[in-house]
């Protein structure tokens, strides 16, 4: 089974996220976690977009090596931003022709290092209008449990992400720490008369000042307690991945306790702690 919208009709969803890598290194170390994770049997595994630069190409490069030489469905992310109509004609064309049955639409952040590039799509729902126009895709997006950063307030979030689910397969969160804020979310999803399956995303966290920065520019509240024992592991990296583990190991038990339709594991292209959390909660092989 190879269409998301599939696998989570047939029952709970779990799956991985891995980043392009930027240098040859990075090349490696990806390779030797993809080997490493494939016999846990994920759900899919997604690969996410930069919307500038070089891992605009190197998206599709991991995206094919995945789906020609590997047994796990994979995902490609796609971003709206910094891209004219011709440019995601010819990505998603590309992907279709490859056999690529998913696409997580995205609307995309300005690239960090300034750059300007033209973009003929302002918000994610063109690019899933686009992905049914040219292929039978499963479409999925992006959700934030504790709103978008850039919106004003949480009423027209939540009616841009209801709009948006509307038209898409399923979602993903950004990740998140406390489940309430996920429930919350799929409550007031539901308020709206919105029920596509949204998968909350799980961060594994490897190093806490990168933890720290990602949780500030996606709007992702770090509680407290959580913050004082960021303190007491900074620097040094088994335990940071010891806390990681224990915190999404928590987090996904609440979840799954409370229904949600699977989960998604931000992988960072570390395999240790999935392959931790993935055993702590007993997830299916
Ligand atoms: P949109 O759905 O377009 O929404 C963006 C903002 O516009 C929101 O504030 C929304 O409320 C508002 N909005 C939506 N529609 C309208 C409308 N019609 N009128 C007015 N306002 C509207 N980024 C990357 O660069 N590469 C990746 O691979 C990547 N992967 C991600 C994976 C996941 C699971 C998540 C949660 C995020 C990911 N991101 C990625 C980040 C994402 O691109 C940014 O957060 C981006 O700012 C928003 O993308 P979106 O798809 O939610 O945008």
């Amino acid at each position: 089974m190879s269409r998301i919208s599939d696998i989570l009709a047939a029952g709970p969803s779990y799956s991985l996220e891995f980043g392009p890598p930027r240098s040859p290194e990075q090349e490696e170390r990806l390779a030797k976690t993809l080997l490493e994770l494939e016999p846990l049997g994920p759900s899919f595994v997604s690969v996410t977009y930069g919307a500038g630069g070089s891992t605009r190409d190197a998206t599709a490069k991991v995206v094919g090596h995945i789906h020609a030489d590997t047994s796990m469905t994979v995902m490609p992310h796609l971003t709206c931003v910094a891209h004219t109509r011709p440019e995601l004609v010819a990505i998603i064309e590309g992907y279709r022709d490859e056999g690529i049955e998913n696409l997580l639409a995205l609307g995309g952040d300005p690239p960090e290092d300034g750059t300007t590039y033209p973009s003929d799509f302002a918000y994610a729902t063109e690019l899933i209008e686009l992905a049914c126009e040219l292929g039978d895709f499963s479409v999925g997006v992006a959700a934030f449990p504790e709103n978008h950063p850039r919106s004003p307030d949480t009423a027209s979030d939540r009616r841009h992400l209801a709009d948006k689910l509307r038209l898409a397969d399923f979602g993903i969160t950004q990740f998140f720490f406390e489940a309430d804020d996920y429930f919350r979310m799929v409550d007031e999803l539901a308020a709206l008369g919105v029920d596509t399956p949204v998968l909350p995303g799980v961060f594994a966290f490897v190093n806490v000042e990168q933890a720290r920065r990602f949780a500030r520019i996606n709007g992702a509240h770090i509680p407290d307690d959580l913050q004082r024992r960021l303190d007491r592991v900074d620097g040094k990296p088994p335990e940071v991945r010891e806390l990681a583990v224990e915190v999404c190991t928590a987090l996904g038990e609440r979840l799954m306790a409370g229904g949600a339709p699977g989960l998604h594991l931000y992988t960072l292209n570390f395999s240790r702690a999935t392959k931790d959390i993935w055993a702590n909660l007993d997830l299916p092989r």
